[in-house]
């Protein structure tokens, strides 16, 4: 179970089973952001994406000369893991912040944008755990229905369930 403080900013404190996975997923969004590549924005951003199977998927930003070819840490996260055969995911853990932040002991909350809130849609339940983390420790957990709320997916196309599309389940 998920204890949810509704304030902005507020640290949520979770049973502890929970406390280790999202730590291990807060761990790995940190190390992934170093990894950035925004030579341009200088704003570095680490995902980790949970799948169902218990496997870590880490996904940095990559940015471009031409800006828009540029892609979030999220969707990369999301598309190494669709890549390799992973379609249904619990759980994503994202820390972005300027260049240097980590000097400062706490990252500010960095939640995902709005193409990233809907390549989740895609492959992820509406009760997928959304970590924005400020530190391995310290991090709010919200749901990707809470993020994105009235929201179109495969489901509209009449596409059935996608984490089973040509997956053979
Ligand atoms: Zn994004």
């Amino acid at each position: 179970m998920t204890e949810r403080e509704g304030a902005a900013g507020k640290t949520v404190i979770n049973e502890m089973q929970t406390v280790i996975r999202y730590e291990e997923l807060a761990a790995a969004a940190i190390q992934a952001r170093q990894r950035a590549y925004a030579p341009y924005s200088r704003f570095l951003v680490g995902a980790a994406l949970l799948d169902s199977e218990g496997r870590i998927w880490m996904g940095c930003n990559v940015e471009n000369a031409s800006y828009p070819a540029g892609s979030c840490a999220e969707r990369n996260a999301v598309c190494k893991a669709v890549s390799e055969g992973a379609r249904d995911f619990s759980a994503i853990a994202i820390c972005g912040a300027p260049q240097d932040a980590e000097n400062s002991g706490e990252f500010p909350e960095c939640p995902p944008c709005g193409i990233c809130r809907q390549v989740m849609r895609e492959f992820g339940r509406p009760e997928m755990e959304i970590v924005l983390v400020k530190s391995e420790r310290e991090y709010r957990v919200l749901t990707l229905a809470e993020l994105l709320p009235e929201s179109f997916g495969p489901d509209h196309l009449g596409g059935g369930d996608p984490a089973c599309v040509n997956s053979g389940r």
